[in-house]
């Protein structure tokens, strides 16, 4: 339960201060809004505001700094614990919004008694007060962050809960599982067999929904995390050409000379609902100047770094024994895909039998074919993410899975069951730390920090 007296929230940490913070974007804006979240959030408003309104309702006030000067004026919004986003007694000052006029309101607040917001604290505190789990409060990071619409979709879903509900449920075949594993520790072996179709059935249950878990969640990750792509492969190919067509904007310079790129230059590009960022480079071959040398140092750095190359060549030309060189220096723990590029000045020539995916990035031909295969390398298939995960999670859920492989071994061989017992515990545990049942502060310091100020 939320405390009004603020002694300690209901998942156990201390909570004796008020905090605030600015909680719209800094800038010039119609409104500016200052929010306040604690137990003295009431005392401090009134202090600069005289009486609020009754809680859920609206009042135009005065916004009074510590010498009792208007600052500003404009709407007061109190919701009373819990009924809050924190859970915690939270008032709203929303004025206009101007830099200097809503800091001088923020200012007002601190003086009055009220501590400046750390990023996210806002909701670690919702989370602290039971207002949502941990994978919800990401969820409302990644709505904030979301760089596609299907991004913001996918992050609004687990935001209301459906990768949670999913994670709950599991969580509950898995205590079946567990309490069938240790009640089976106090019979002998005879005694215990009788279940082990019924518990066969129980893990499969669980591994199947686990691994059905692991496929959605690598697509949400995708739309939280995004996808990075580098466009690699011999001078004068057409990777800046390919970058422009994609980016569809002019941001790389197209030369018919070779070597002009020298730079890695990024974009940022929605892929049908998928992020990605695009890395062109400088094409890749031996070079005396030494700022193309600095380029291609540059480009081979980028490589290690994306999780996808698109390597071009020449359609004319094929992939040379030069290409093959070049490709055996890319790394190989990065998947590439070649691509032939200038297919319009193929003629009625065919392509070769087995030819890899040829485009024109001049004239637009084998694009939408580039797209699909650069989504699907991403894992993200037609269908849009039910919901948004990240890494986190994604590393949770393989544990579990992992542990449910061992336990599972062990109750087939028989005989050690303490053993599956212990690896279905550590299994639970695992599951666990997606909605923050088993938290530590290290991981929420670390999880709250990404997090904008004021949220
Ligand atoms: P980069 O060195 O690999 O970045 O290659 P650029 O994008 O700078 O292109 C080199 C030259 O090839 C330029 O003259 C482009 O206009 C031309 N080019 C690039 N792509 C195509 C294509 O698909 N078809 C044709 N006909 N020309 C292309
Ligand atoms: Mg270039």
């Amino acid at each position: 339960m939320a405390t009004a007296d603020g002694t300690s929230s209901s998942r156990g940490a201390a909570i004796n201060d008020t905090i605030a913070a600015i909680a719209t974007p800094p800038g010039r804006g119609a409104v500016g809004i200052v929010r306040l979240s604690g137990p003295e959030a009431v005392a401090i408003a009134e202090c600069m505001t005289g009486a609020l309104p009754p809680p859920r309702t609206v009042a135009l006030r005065g916004f009074r700094d510590a010498a009792g000067v208007v600052v500003d004026h404009g709407l007061v919004l109190y919701f009373k614990a819990p009924h809050s986003y924190t859970g915690e007694d939270v008032v709203e000052l929303q004025g206009h919004g101007g830099t200097v006029v809503t800091g001088m309101v923020l200012a007002a607040a601190l003086a009055a008694g009220a501590r400046q917001a750390r990023p996210g604290e806002f909701s670690q505190r919702a989370y602290l007060n039971d207002r949502m789990d941990l994978a919800q409060a990401e969820a409302v990071a990644d709505l904030i962050d979301a760089a596609t619409r299907s991004a913001a979709r996918a992050a609004e879903r687990s935001l209301q809960g459906v990768f949670s509900r999913r994670v709950e449920a599991l969580q509950r075949a898995l205590i079946e599982v567990r309490v069938r594993v240790e009640g089976a520790l106090d019979f002998s072996e005879e005694e215990a067999g009788w279940f082990g179709a019924e518990l066969q059935w129980a893990m499969e249950q669980a591994r199947d929904e686990l691994e059905a878990l692991l496929a959605a969640g690598t697509q949400g990750r995708r739309l939280t995390e995004g996808y990075t792509v580098a466009i690699a492969g011999q001078p004068n190919v057409g990777k800046s050409t390919l970058m422009n067509r994609l980016a569809g904007t002019d941001a790389a310079i197209v030369t018919a000379i070779p070597g002009t790129t020298r730079d890695v230059l990024r974009e940022s590009l929605d892929l049908d609902g998928l992020p990605v960022t695009l890395v062109d480079t400088a094409g890749l071959r031996d070079s005396d100047d030494p700022i193309e040398r600095e380029g291609i140092l540059r480009a081979t750095h980028a490589f290690t770094r994306c999780e996808l190359i698109l390597y071009l060549v020449d359609a004319r030309e094929g992939v040379t024994a030069t290409d093959r060189t070049l490709m055996a220096t890319l790394p190989p723990a990065v998947r590439h895909l070649v691509i032939l590029n200038k297919a319009d000045l193929l003629g009625e020539r065919p392509l070769p039998d087995g030819a890899p995916l040829a485009i024109s990035a001049a004239d637009g031909r084998g694009i939408a074919q580039l797209v699909r295969a650069i989504r699907e390398s991403a894992g993200v298939e037609d269908a849009p993410a039910a919901f948004s995960t990240r890494s986190r999670h994604l590393d949770a859920l393989r544990r579990t899975h992992d542990h449910l492989e061992l336990a599972w071994g062990y109750l087939r061989d028989g005989d050690a069951a303490e053993l599956a017992a212990e690896e279905l515990r550590a299994a639970h545990r695992s599951l666990g730390e997606i909605c923050g049942e088993l938290d530590s502060e290290e991981l929420l310091g670390r999880i709250f920090a990404g997090f904008c100020i004021g949220k």
